[in-house]
């Protein structure tokens, strides 16, 4: 497995491409950051809201999908304090937040003042969804991704708002899948392919008893539906420099709150805080699928933004990465009632043969830092261990 020589990322992490001296598309697109004038984006993102805005006064200004976290209070802060706009907040709430999370959450439309939607599904139909996601895809959060892509332009067909302005765009600032100058907009197919996992609501009909009913909240609006609103769905991420730590730091001015306790996959406290799967199983499950996990994620940014070099990098992604976090895993198998040993069963099925090997029982696989190691048991039958017979490197 090749690593990026600059940030701690495996190629096969999130679609990303490598130079042929070694570096990766996703520090690429960090570089262009230095490049990009600013002050010109900004202003392009204000001719953008002032065509797209309710001139009379009818209606809100656009719609920002908020999780609660720190980027989340840095848009509301963006639109209202420094745009002067009104927009709508809207939230589908997975069931899955933790304390300081819930707070956060509470605490944008107040420190704002904004209103906020906020989606309940029902606890037992995201309970089914967990398993099913689980089991289809090694993702329990498929529904929580799902409804971040979805609920936002239900919204805004539903009260005739044309703009949705989301974050960063995850995938341009993890693996440089656009360039900054590509100004990527939301599509359907992203939606689809890159969100999704290839999945859409109606994969899901009929496991664990799921019906159609159960899932309204996870249809796509038709493209009549969009056309005659005129939707759009962007992200500020590509019109205003975006620092992840600095939000942070300043969002507490407004009552954003770090979590207060030390993730057992991670050394962020700032970070993906919303859904204890987050940083939690669904994470571990990245983990053993593609070999890497959350703490690579957070390094390969921190060394892009020069807070770290890549040698402290690696050794929190050596203590971090291959963790189970136990709060997460045991929350989760109380809320859909399956057997820890099913779950580890499951779990060793999502294991890529593009990066992990089996060696004398045992889940094998390289590391950035330069050695192979190796990783527990493989629970999987014999029969299947041919799939991951050690390949000449
Ligand atoms: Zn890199």
């Amino acid at each position: 497995m090749q690593y990026c020589k600059r940030c701690t990322y495996p190629i096969i992490a999130v679609n990303l491409a490598m130079r042929d001296d070694g570096v990766c598309s996703g520090c690429d697109v960090t570089d262009e950051k230095s490049s990009i004038d600013w002050k010109a984006r900004e202003e392009e993102f204000r001719r953008l809201l002032e065509e797209h805005r309710s001139k009379d006064g009818s209606n809100y200004d656009c719609i920002i999908p908020v999780s609660g976290g720190k980027d989340s209070h840095f848009q509301v802060w963006y639109i209202t304090k420094k745009l002067g706009l009104k927009p709508l907040l809207v939230t589908y709430y997975t069931h899955n937040y933790t304390e300081t999370a819930e707070q956060n959450l509470r605490n944008i439309s107040r420190a704002f003042g904004v209103d906020h939607y906020i989606f309940t599904p029902s606890l037992k139909m995201v309970s089914k969804m967990n398993i099913a996601g689980f089991r289809k895809m090694g993702d329990m959060s498929w529904h929580f991704h799902c409804g971040v892509w979805t609920l936002p332009f239900q919204v805004a067909v539903r009260f005739n708002i044309p703009l949705v302005i989301y974050g960063e765009h995850g995938f341009l600032d993890l693996a440089g899948q656009y360039s900054l100058s590509d100004r990527p907009e939301f599509t359907v197919r992203d939606r689809k392919e890159s969100y999704l996992r290839g999945y859409d609501w109606n994969d899901f009909v009929g496991d664990e008893g799921l019906t159609e009913q159960d899932l309204l909240w996870a249809k796509f609006p038709p493209d009549e539906e969009i056309a005659r609103v005129g939707v759009r769905g962007i992200h500020l991420g590509v019109y205003t420099y975006w620092d992840g730590n600095a939000n942070a730091k300043h969002m507490q001015e407004f009552g954003f709150k770090p979590s207060n306790e030390v993730s057992e996959r991670t050394y962020r406290t700032i970070s993906n805080v919303d859904d204890i799967h987050e940083n939690g199983i669904k994470d571990w499950l990245k983990f053993v699928k593609f070999g890497y996990g959350r703490c690579t994620d957070h390094t390969s940014k921190d060394i892009r933004l020069g807070v770290m070099t890549r040698e402290q990098g690696i050794e929190l992604v050596r203590k971090y990465d291959h963790v189970v976090p136990r709060k997460s895993l045991e929350y989760f198998l109380s809320m859909t009632g399956m057997k820890e040993e099913e779950f580890f069963r499951i779990a060793d099925t999502f294991h890529d043969p593009r990066v992990w090997w089996i060696e004398n029982g045992e889940w094998w696989k390289d590391n950035p830092w330069g050695e192979p190691s190796s990783y527990g048991p493989v629970h999987l039958p014999k029969e299947s261990w041919v799939k991951y017979e050690k390949k000449s490197s």
